[in-house]
């Protein structure tokens, strides 16, 4: 879903997200690379003098894998939004004073924000770098002992072939 800067009307616009918005399912569940079960939340999109402000909430219910036994997870993710994109970088612009800390700052593509990515990054972002059985937010869809998945005893690591023929390589 992609809008134009110029073309939202000054008061905003306000955009529910549910599992029938398939621009939005379709851009989370790529951006977290897993199925979407659930997606609600609601976004309030206001044009600025520069740029783009997107605030409201969102929340998803993806389904995941665990990083150490690889069990199928349910992982909840969500809150609030804050995000601006900003229209252009200026050079030596210095009437655009962003509080960098407090917002997730973005760039609109030649005026026009993307908010079907904006969104897959929102999510992307507030998900957990390695994700396990008892981490926050997780519902275990298989029961059982989260475990290492092991390798089969004996399984060597293949030998990088470069690395095999520096192996036969002695100098004197
Ligand atoms: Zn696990």
């Amino acid at each position: 879903m992609h809008l134009r800067l110029d073309e939202i009307p000054e008061e905003g616009l306000r955009v529910q997200l549910d599992m029938d918005c398939s621009w939005a399912v379709g851009a989370v569940s790529t951006a977290l690379d897993g199925v979407v079960k659930e997606l609600s939340g609601s976004l309030r999109v206001r044009p600025m003098a520069s740029g783009i402000m997107v605030t409201g909430d969102a929340s998803v219910l993806t389904e995941q894998h665990c990083d150490r036994c690889l069990a199928t997870l349910l992982l909840r993710l969500g809150g609030d939004v804050d995000l601006y994109f900003e229209a252009g970088r200026l050079e030596g612009d210095s009437s655009i004073n962003l509080h960098q800390d407090e917002l997730d700052v973005g760039f609109l593509d030649d005026g026009s924000l993307d908010l079907a990515a904006a969104l897959g990054e929102f999510f992307l972002l507030e998900a957990p770098t390695r994700l396990r059985c008892e981490d926050p937010g997780v519902t275990q869809v298989e029961k059982g002992p989260c475990e290492l998945a092991s390798a089969q005893p004996g399984d060597q690591p293949p030998i990088d072939p470069r690395l095999a023929a520096l192996k036969n390589f002695q100098s004197d």
